[in-house]
């Protein structure tokens, strides 16, 4: 999906001014205005989630990228790789810094069995509370600590409760992030949640859609919520989900 431009488009008319004329005030304002184009696309495509889902799509255009967040976590992980594995489904693993930090086995399961890994954050504080240079040295430690992990640069990022205001936007661009959303949110972190509802609400993915799951919950961990054993139930879970 094409980013947006400032203001209108210009009509052939607006474009047409001759030598010499001076120029108008809507010319001088685009002038002004010119240099700043990208930051302002950069701003936009980070503030709603539908635009960033759009403009990256076109990389599961030909399947449906599961996604999970929150881990690696010693266990629940390790439960979500056996289900993948015994489905023979890759996915993309959105991970905190901290947790990278302790549980580097998981880290090196998830790179053998053929994930993706992407980060999600060093502390997964929640981004409203957080000024912009603090938020660029959470999200770039965060960054740095799988980077390490992989010995290998990634910049695929994902910020924690997929939120990004403009704050966030400028500490995005500043850590040189590229950030990825998400489609379609069965909200498997709700305590209650049993395993068959999560399938149920994901009802029947499109090519193209990016599915949010978790293989950990930041703050509390609802082990009921994290049985995963339903996931092959999705339809043609098998043939089309693919890492991003
Ligand atoms: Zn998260």
């Amino acid at each position: 999906m094409a980013a947006g431009s400032i203001g209108r488009a210009m009509g052939p008319g607006e474009r047409s001014a001759g030598a010499g004329t001076a120029p108008g005030k809507g010319e001088v304002l685009r002038r002004v205005l010119r240099p700043l184009r990208p930051l302002v696309r950069s701003l936009r495509r980070s503030t709603t989630g539908r635009r960033l889902v759009g403009a990256r799509s076109r990389v599961a255009a030909s399947g449906v990228a599961l996604t999970f967040d929150d881990g690696p976590h010693p266990r629940y992980t390790h439960e979500v790789l056996d289900v993948l594995a015994g489905a023979g489904v890759h996915a993309t693993f959105f991970v905190v810094g901290r947790n990278v930090r302790h549980h580097r086995a998981t880290i090196d399961r998830i790179v053998e069995e053929g994930h993706a890994l992407a980060s999600h954050s060093m502390t997964h504080t929640d981004p409203w509370d957080l000024s912009t240079l603090e938020l660029w040295r959470d999200y770039r430690a965060g960054h740095l600590e799988l980077c390490t992990a992989l010995g290998r640069d990634v910049r695929l990022f994902r910020p924690p409760k997929g939120y990004v205001d403009r704050r966030g936007a400028l500490a995005i661009r500043a850590a040189r992030l590229q950030t990825y959303i998400w489609s379609l949110d069965a909200a498997d972190w709700e305590p209650t949640l049993r395993p068959d509802e999560v399938v149920e609400r994901l009802g029947t993915p499109d090519l193209g859609d990016i599915i949010l799951l978790h293989d950990a919950i930041e703050g509390s961990l609802h082990p009921a919520a994290l049985d995963r054993s339903a996931m092959t139930r999705v339809p043609h879970f098998a043939e089309s989900f693919r890492p991003i």
